[in-house]
């Protein structure tokens, strides 16, 4: 019998979530991002699920490779576009659209070979400092890929620092969006500046034509704590779970796991759940990181290991070797355990946790 750990990729919560940022952005077309394989839920695992996004936005080129060998036939969009001149047959050969955002991608472009001109998006820089285009230089390179007969349309994007919280005490994505309103000023073409925070906080003044949802497609929520996924209806589309290998019942002054950091103070039942770091449980979650036991609350206490974490088994008589152990998502009987909530305990973001499921985690999915 293979280890009982096990994570599960909720499509119908795909399909809701990307209905959620439809409606956040009703006048815009949706892009959902599946960069980093799905945020860790599989492109395979979670195109059914998302299909009805108007496109899909990624970052590496065999991810849209996969994506067309699924069958879909609408827009692709490279969010840094391409790394050297051969990725542009590829883009030529699956009709991928690609971000601009330097110098040297449209000098590949002026010399790449191709029958049907390109869509491309280029890219402002208009404050985050990553890639981009300068303000200053935007025009010139405007211009410069208008000339180019390998493009047809040139649409234009940006991509917000702050979209999620304020910036220096003021509005999170005003200074970037004033830049990129006067850098496009009297540009044609279609726009696209909203990351899933911007979808969800700022959509109804920076919608634009394409909104560009990761996070929230998959039930993360971009603003945790100042909002849950209740607040803006979000529900998780990766559940981790395990079960229970093993009990242990701790006196006063007994610890658990390396370096006894959790000691317990008074007699303590604890579970063993088979899920440790190399399942892609994050190492930093400290003693009271939350868990559901049979769908009820606990804890985690004490270190995790490579391939175990142990949890409080108080409130719990009934658990054995063999309870079910949600570590996020959904658990039994209706319950849920926000990945919010985990990442946040161990100092990190839901998307670093998604991302980090590890391979050796066997995924299946429910289609409803
Ligand atoms: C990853 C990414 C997004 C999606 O961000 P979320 O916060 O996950 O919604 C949007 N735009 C670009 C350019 C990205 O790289």
């Amino acid at each position: 019998m293979p280890r009982p750990i096990e994570a599960l990729i909720h499509q119908p919560a795909l399909a809701h979530n990307l209905a959620r940022a439809r409606k956040a952005a009703p006048d815009a077309q949706v892009w959902a991002v599946i960069k980093a394989n799905a945020y860790g839920h599989g492109i395979e695992n979670a195109y059914p699920g998302l299909r009805a996004a108007d496109g899909f936005a990624m970052i590496d080129l065999d991810e849209a490779v996969r994506l067309r060998a699924l069958d879909w036939r609408g827009p692709i969009l490279l969010l840094e576009g391409c790394f050297e001149t051969r990725d542009l047959e590829l883009c030529s050969r699956l009709r991928l659209w690609h971000a601009v955002h330097c110098e040297e991608q449209i000098d590949w472009l002026a010399v790449h070979k191709t029958h049907e001109p390109h869509r491309v998006f280029l890219k402002l820089n208009s404050g985050m400092n990553r890639l981009g285009f300068t303000p200053t230089a935007f025009r010139a390179a405007w211009t410069r890929l208008n000339a180019l007969p390998q493009v047809d349309e040139i649409s234009l994007m940006t991509h917000f620092s702050d979209a999620d919280a304020q910036r220096f005490g003021a509005d999170g994505i005003a200074h970037q969006l004033a830049a990129f309103e006067t850098a496009t000023r009297d540009l044609p073409g279609e726009r696209s500046v909203c990351n899933s925070a911007a979808t969800l906080r700022h959509a109804a003044r920076a919608g634009g034509d394409w909104v560009r949802a990761g996070i929230m497609c998959y039930g993360g929520v971009p603003d945790y704590p100042e909002h849950d996924a209740a607040h803006w209806d979000l529900q998780p589309a990766m559940t981790l779970r395990s079960r229970l290998i093993g009990i242990q019942q701790l006196q006063a002054g007994d610890t658990v796991g390396y370096g006894s950091t959790f000691q317990a103070e008074a007699p303590l039942r604890v579970g063993m759940v088979a899920c440790g770091y190399a399942d892609g449980y994050p190492r930093h979650a400290p003693s009271g990181t939350p868990v559901l036991i049979n769908g009820r609350r606990s804890r985690t206490v004490g270190r995790v290991s490579m391939d175990m974490l142990a949890v409080d088994l108080t409130g719990f008589p009934e658990a054995g070797v063999g309870t079910e152990i949600t570590l996020w998502g959904r658990g039994p009987h209706g319950s849920v355990l926000p990945i919010d909530e985990v990442a946040h305990a161990a100092g990190t973001i839901g998307y670093e946790l998604m991302c980090a499921l590890a391979r050796r985690v066997p995924v299946s999915v429910e289609s409803v």
